[in-house]
């Protein structure tokens, strides 16, 4: 057994779990357990890249200032690495972010600065506008901007994309993703277009994201909303290359929090709400095709964060999304 000496020697060379209880119709289906990275997710490898990257390009030095626009995982990764290589880190949440998270990022070291949620784009209280700002007037601070950070899907195509290719010997009908950044979808298309060309790339998108939208009918309408973290957006991110994907299959909360619930209880993987889009996608395409398939999708992060959510029974009732039993045990009903 191998023994290492950095936490951020831990990151990636993710484990890869054959789903054999759920339902996958004629095809062998393949998850990736990128919760198992030591910040708990995909977005530890797309941290460790930004900031070597910035060090190789000499915009980050010893000692410098990190800043960027997050509270999700990509913030948790910086936050690791950036305590590690004794930077500091400045992060601009929206206040509507919740407290597990911004203790978390504090207990790294971060410096968290909470911002209005109720602003968009253009505001200078919008958290990206802030961030933004914030990186010009500090001197010698380096603004990630992961939304338009080369080196995000390039952490993909080095890493993520190889080992998946190794682990399956080559052989890969489908990946099936989801898109916040996008770096995963671009960073995967942009190596497996050269690799293995004949690999398929499926959507996976929460109900009310316009980026299903987008893939079957090259144009979209508003947004709506949904609980699901970490994936769908309202606009095109450009590092997606969304124009390589034929597929999309829409997801609504309901049903991915049903499958990531499931996914624990039967096949024992602890993962968060963004799985259950992707597990749900994947599922639905694997029962649709008419030959077997090997098909790939994530567990993007770690469980742990939602128990107070949708692994909460509590909060599916308040939601909508579980019905209160009528008859039988109601133990749990007792406080
Ligand atoms: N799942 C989760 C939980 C995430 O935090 C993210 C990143 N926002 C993604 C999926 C999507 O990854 P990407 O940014 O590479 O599109």
């Amino acid at each position: 057994m191998t023994v290492f000496h950095s936490v951020t020697d831990l990151i990636g060379n993710t484990p890869l779990l054959q789903l054999h209880k759920l339902d996958s119709g004629p095809c062998e289906l393949f998850l990736k357990l990128e919760n198992q990275n030591p910040g708990g997710s995909i977005k530890d490898r797309v941290a460790l890249s930004m900031v070597a990257e910035a060090e190789r390009k000499g915009l980050l030095k010893p000692g410098g200032t990190i800043i960027e626009a997050t509270a999700g995982n990509t913030g948790l990764g910086l936050a690791l690495i950036a305590a590690q290589k004794g930077y500091s880190l400045v992060l601009v949440v929206p206040d509507k972010m919740s407290r597990e998270k911004i203790f978390h990022l504090r207990a790294l070291g971060a410096q968290v600065l909470l911002t209005r949620s109720d602003v968009g784009k253009g505001h200078p209280a919008y958290y990206q506008d802030y961030a933004r700002q914030l990186a010009d007037d500090t001197p010698g601070a380096f603004y990630i901007d992961q939304f338009n950070n080369a080196a995000n899907p390039l952490a993909h195509a080095t890493t993520t994309a190889p080992e998946l290719y190794d682990q399956l010997d080559g052989r890969i009908d489908a990946i099936v993703v989801g898109v916040g950044s996008g770096g995963t979808l671009g960073g995967l298309q942009a190596w497996f277009a050269e690799h293995s060309p004949h690999t398929e790339f499926v959507l996976a998108d929460p109900a009310g994201s316009i980026l299903a939208d987008q893939v079957e009918n090259g144009r979209y309408k508003d947004a709506g909303s949904w609980l699901v973290e970490g994936i769908g957006e309202d606009f095109i991110p450009p590092l997606s290359h969304l124009e390589g994907v034929k597929q999309a299959w829409r997801v609504t909360d309901g049903e991915a929090f049903t499958t990531v619930r499931d996914l624990l209880k039967i096949e024992g993987v602890l993962a968060g709400s963004s799985t259950g889009t992707l597990l749900t996608a994947a599922l639905r395409y694997c029962q649709s095709q008419a030959t077997p398939k090997r098909v790939v999708t994530f567990a993007c992060d770690s469980g742990n964060k939602y128990l107070s959510k949708m692994f909460n029974d509590d909060w599916m009732r308040q939601q909508g999304l579980l019905s209160r039993p009528q008859v039988g045990d109601l133990s749990d009903f007792i406080a």
